[in-house]
């Protein structure tokens, strides 16, 4: 890593691991934490989880592993930009959605809503508790032993009272101070790609138009430059270079305006970084256009009449898969069984939150259809 800034994040100055380890010889210690994340048993799971249109509705939509690989591909570009450490960038993009339920969004309320009296259920904390505990692959340790900067990065948000319960990597919720400047990006990272990528999904779906998202100036100003360069293009490729050219516009103000910030506070090195406010973000104008954006996707795609009649159906599977074997924890697998010994609710929401989306629902039919067996 070339250039790497004085206040970019540093393996060699990593606050370490839970179990102490020996280096690698031929990996810093973030390519490691990166190599074991692509290894784990989670990180495959992505592949069948949804990200808002479930699996089997179609081969080309985004599944969790390519929204993943998206904001990875993206962070890193954002990280080589302001000199940040890649590694790192590119270990919290890939675990950061480890956590997730099957079925999206509807199935992380679902679980949370039948963990009310239970702690709740929070994607970001059970990405964090997967790396920490879920992932049994080591013979010294449970979970995966991330280096403290990759478990910061994991944590995007996290209420007080769970704050409190995580240690070191709670304690800047209780401080309020901010995580390293990859972790930051990371995040936005997140944000854009899921935005661009749900209007493709959008779009090749059918549920919204670009009769629709013209009235958004994000897209819209973006397809004016299309329109006006190419006015015969095909539809396809209309929307590939309007899409292509919204995230550069994002990514673009996103890095030049994080740049002037820094610049500004001239932090000299990490510890800088986390007493100083927030240092990445977009510009106002352009946080203001990505905002119309969220809203436009939340109104027309998140709620659309379709994918809420998959969200009710995702719903009641997760709501009747969690009683099923909250009543009867002999129905669970032999593994979550022990655990259900000691905190049933937290053993079932484990379980329910590792399946993938056609899991899930071979799951519910084993337990609640008569003809089938096994
Ligand atoms: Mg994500």
């Amino acid at each position: 890593m070339l250039n790497l800034a004085p206040y970019a994040a540093k393996p060699e100055l990593s606050l370490g691991r839970e179990f102490d380890e020996p280096p690698s010889n031929t990996r810093n210690a973030f390519q490691r934490d990166r190599d074991r994340i692509i290894h784990s048993t989670a990180f495959r799971r992505l592949e069948y989880k949804t990200q808002v249109f479930v699996n089997h509705e179609g081969d080309l939509f985004r599944t969790r592993l390519t929204h993943t690989l998206e904001v990875a591909q993206m962070a890193r570009g954002i990280a080589r930009t302001l000199n940040l450490h890649e590694d790192l960038t590119e270990a919290i993009a890939l675990a950061h959605d480890l956590g997730h339920t099957p079925f999206g969004h509807a199935g992380q309320d679902a679980l949370n809503a039948c963990m009310r009296d239970f702690g709740g259920f929070e994607h970001n904390l059970q990405s964090l508790r997967v790396v920490e505990k879920l992932e049994l692959r080591y013979a010294d340790f449970d979970g995966l032993n991330l280096s403290f900067e990759v478990r910061e990065g994991i944590l995007k948000h996290c209420a007080l009272k769970n704050a409190k319960l995580l240690g070191n990597v709670g304690q800047r919720f209780l401080d309020k101070t901010s995580p390293s400047l990859e972790a930051q990006l990371t995040n936005y990272a997140d944000e854009i790609a899921y935005n661009n990528h749900d209007i493709d999904d959008g779009l090749r779906s059918g549920l919204i138009t670009i009769a629709q998202l013209a009235k958004v100036e994000l897209f819209a100003n973006n397809l004016a430059i299309v329109q006006a360069k190419y006015p015969k293009l095909e539809q396809k490729r209309l929307i590939h270079e309007t899409i292509r050219r919204m995230i550069n516009t994002l990514v673009v103000d996103l890095c030049t305006h994080s740049a002037h910030i820094i610049a500004q506070h001239d932090p000299k090195n990490i510890s800088d970084i986390r007493q100083l406010p927030q240092l990445i973000s977009f510009s106002s104008a352009i946080a203001e256009q990505n905002q119309k954006l969220k809203q436009f996707l939340r109104k027309h795609l998140y709620h659309h009449y379709k994918v809420n009649r998959m969200s009710a159906k995702a719903t009641r599977i997760v709501r009747e898969l969690f009683t099923g074997f909250f009543e009867n924890t002999g129905l669970l697998p032999d593994e979550f069984q022990a655990y259900a010994e000691i905190d049933k609710a937290r053993a079932v929401a484990d379980y329910i939150a590792g399946m993938t989306d056609r899991f899930a629902i071979r799951e519910h039919r084993k337990l609640f259809t008569v003809e089938e067996y096994l």
